[in-house]
């Protein structure tokens, strides 16, 4: 048993019933799949869709374009289920809670006609392509060019480390329009249909390697290449070049809750295990839980647990007032994620052995925990970030 949580402010009966279901559903369907998923390094597309038809994805997109019309909370309550579940290679968070509220708030009512249906049934994967080889934390830096031709764009570079990037045929490309600097930076939309069956017909487009990573192993990370690959103007996100940066840092602070919120439930699950583990393990006699050791570290991870939860609480409290800043969102996600791999740690530590074998759901949870602190922004870029406005 552990402690019920302080009651989370920002869930309410309607929250707490989409809870229920998207447990039953992910327990049912997706848990018995979840070593044929890590094998195959992605959840394949109609897996997508399925969860699509059952109301897992886009929830936050407004009811007009196909989506379940709630708000961020209901895209946290999924979060929270997907981590506890030790699912962490979904990437439904990443489609539904940071590519569908690009289009929602800065497309052109044209593109949320064109892109967000189709989002919200899954036809279209999504994927966010920021990240080059030579550059990740410097975003400015972005060397990938989008260069006007008549009524097209030109599309010119590589992208790395990319989430859903075998899976998906919609991609939201971080490139260069204008001269260097955060001006010239702009967000433009290629559609491929390969959507994961590796049949790319668009010219120029070309993915490379799923990456072979320390952790989240159900997750198709991924190169993405485009040579002259052409796509309507009409692509470039609310038409109107220049805007890439200021879209970006708006949209931001969600994507580093998104992380925050994993956090929480990954730490969640971790707890539960590690008790359920040491009240039944045998050491000397008694049980690893009877050791006075094993107490303090379990009643420290569940003091951590709390303490955190009641941090991200309060700024998804503030983000659904829409009052989240910038440098609130940067701390919440360094500091969850750092307290989530201490926790991992100590977690861990308290299985033996058995905690390194693959087959014990604290392994993974301990090496899904490490990229936390990597992507979404560094922890050093979001102390940076912080430390600007103390
Ligand atoms: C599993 C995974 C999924 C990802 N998904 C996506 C995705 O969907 N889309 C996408 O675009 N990207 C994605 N990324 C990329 C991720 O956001 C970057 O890896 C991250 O932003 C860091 O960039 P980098 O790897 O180039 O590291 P670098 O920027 O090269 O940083 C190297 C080190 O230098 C430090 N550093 C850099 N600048 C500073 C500074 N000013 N002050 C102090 N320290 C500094 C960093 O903190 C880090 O420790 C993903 C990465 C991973 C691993």
């Amino acid at each position: 048993m552990t402690l019920p949580n302080f009651p989370s402010l920002w869930m309410t009966e309607e929250h707490e019933m989409l809870r229920e279901s998207v447990k039953r559903y992910i327990e049912q369907k997706w848990v018995p799949r979840a070593a044929e998923f890590r094998e195959l390094g992605r959840l394949p597309p109609e897996v997508w869709r399925e969860a699509a038809a059952n109301g897992l994805l886009c929830v936050s997109t407004p009811a007009d374009y196909g989506g379940g019309g709630g708000n961020f909370a209901h895209e946290a309550v999924i979060l929270l289920e997907q981590a506890r579940a030790n699912l962490s290679g979904w990437g439904g968070g990443l489609h539904s809670a940071i590519v569908a509220p690009y289009i929602i708030h800065h497309g052109t009512e044209e593109q949320k006609r064109r892109w967000l249906p189709k989002m919200c049934t899954a036809e279209f994967i999504t994927a966010i392509a920021m990240t080059e080889p030579g550059t990740g934390s410097d975003l400015q830096s972005v060397r990938t060019t989008a260069k006007r031709d008549g009524d097209h764009y030109v599309i010119n570079g590589a992208k790395t480390f990319i989430t859903n990037g075998q899976n998906a045929n919609l991609i939201a490309v971080v490139a260069r329009t204008g001269d260097g600097g955060a001006k010239g930076m702009s967000l433009v939309f290629v559609e491929t249909d390969a959507g994961g069956e590796g049949r790319d017909s668009t010219p120029g487009f070309r993915r490379g390697r799923q990456l072979d990573k320390v952790g989240m192993k159900a997750q198709d990370t991924s190169e993405l290449f485009f040579d002259d690959v052409r796509v309507p103007a009409e692509n470039l996100l609310g038409m109107k070049e220049g805007q890439g940066f200021f879209q970006l840092m708006q949209e931001l602070p969600q994507e580093r809750l998104i992380i925050a919120v994993s956090g929480i439930g990954a730490m969640e699950r971790a707890l539960e295990e590690t008790l359920k583990y040491t009240k039944e393990r045998k050491a000397f006699g008694k049980t690893v839980w009877d050791f006075q050791n094993t107490k303090f570290k379990l009643a420290e991870v569940q003091a951590t647990v709390l303490a955190t939860r009641a941090f991200v609480d309060a700024c998804m409290v503030s983000h659904l007032k829409g009052e989240l800043d910038a440098a609130r969102a940067a701390l919440a996600k360094a500091w969850v994620s750092e307290q989530q791999c201490k926790v991992m740690d100590e977690c861990l530590q308290l299985f033996g052995g058995y905690g390194y074998m693959m087959e014990y759901p604290i392994a993974e949870l301990y090496v899904d925990a490490r990229v936390q602190r990597i992507y979404g922004g560094t922890n050093e870029i979001m102390k940076e970030l912080a430390a600007r406005f103390m």
